[in-house]
């Protein structure tokens, strides 16, 4: 299977600065991207199309980090996966735990948008996780079956063999400098997979799972040598050129 590097930028960058680190992680790159890698940048809506525009004949994807189930209509705020797609992106993030946990973004309604941007054409990265409270309970595995049984029960083999990762992200381990154990990310890799297998059969196989939280140039290399770990999913240290350029060759 390839191995899948995204950056999520969050809400930084404006359309300059997106298309400027952009710009530096090709030339740092110098036409000397990893066999087997893709890369994804998931930029803030109004710089995807900046995004787009910089990383055009590269083999860098663009994605944006959210998305409204419909078409089209009377949803203030929101944007359709045809306003991504007309952006030049291909990918989108659903349920990213920022967006369960300040946001209030419920299973279910994830579920909803990950079904229709699957539905629409793009790719879509699947973000769970668990927080603190939860790992201290014993949920863990309930907790990732919970968010994968309600996002993926329903798609079809071909939908998702076409365009879905997991990104498995404790939710304790994002943008707090505590990266999971070696043992904590086995662990629920597998779990992951095998929820994948109990409800989509031989296609869960295929699929990438990527782990997400405190990704650096340091820890990246170790990480991605564990079982079941397909990629990464890169908030901070995706944020300048040259890191996530280390941890692209990592
Ligand atoms: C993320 O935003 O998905 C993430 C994993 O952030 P960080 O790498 O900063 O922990």
């Amino acid at each position: 299977m390839r191995t899948l590097i995204a950056a999520n930028w969050k809400m930084f960058k404006t359309r300059a600065e997106a298309q400027q680190t952009a710009r530096e992680l090709i030339a740092l790159m110098q036409d000397d991207w990893p066999a087997e890698r893709d890369v994804v940048l998931f930029a803030p809506f109004t710089a995807l199309a900046a995004t787009a525009e910089a990383v055009a004949g590269s083999p860098v994807a663009v994605g944006a980090q959210d998305v409204y189930p419909a078409a089209e209509g009377a949803f203030t705020g929101e944007i359709s996966p045809g306003m991504i797609l007309d952006c030049g992106a291909s990918w989108v993030i659903a349920g990213h735990s920022e967006r369960r946990h300040i946001l209030g973004e419920s299973a279910s309604f994830v579920g909803k948008k990950t079904a229709f941007a699957l539905e629409a054409g793009l790719s879509v990265m699947l973000c769970i996780g668990e927080t603190l409270e939860e790992r201290e309970a014993d949920k863990l595995e309930a907790v990732l079956r919970a968010q994968l049984e309600q996002a993926v029960r329903g798609l079809s083999a071909d939908a998702c063999l076409k365009g879905l990762a997991v990104a498995y992200e404790p939710v304790w381990a994002i943008g707090t400098g505590k990266v999971a154990s070696e043992a904590d990310i086995l662990e629920a890799h597998a779990m992951v997979r095998n929820i994948l297998g109990v409800i989509l059969g031989s296609t869960a196989g295929s699929l990438p799972i990527l782990y997400g939280g405190s990704v650096k140039p340091e820890n990246a290399s170790s990480i991605l040598a564990l079982d079941n770990v397909n990629g990464l999913l890169v908030g901070g240290a995706s944020l300048r050129a040259e890191s996530f350029s280390k941890i692209i060759r990592a």
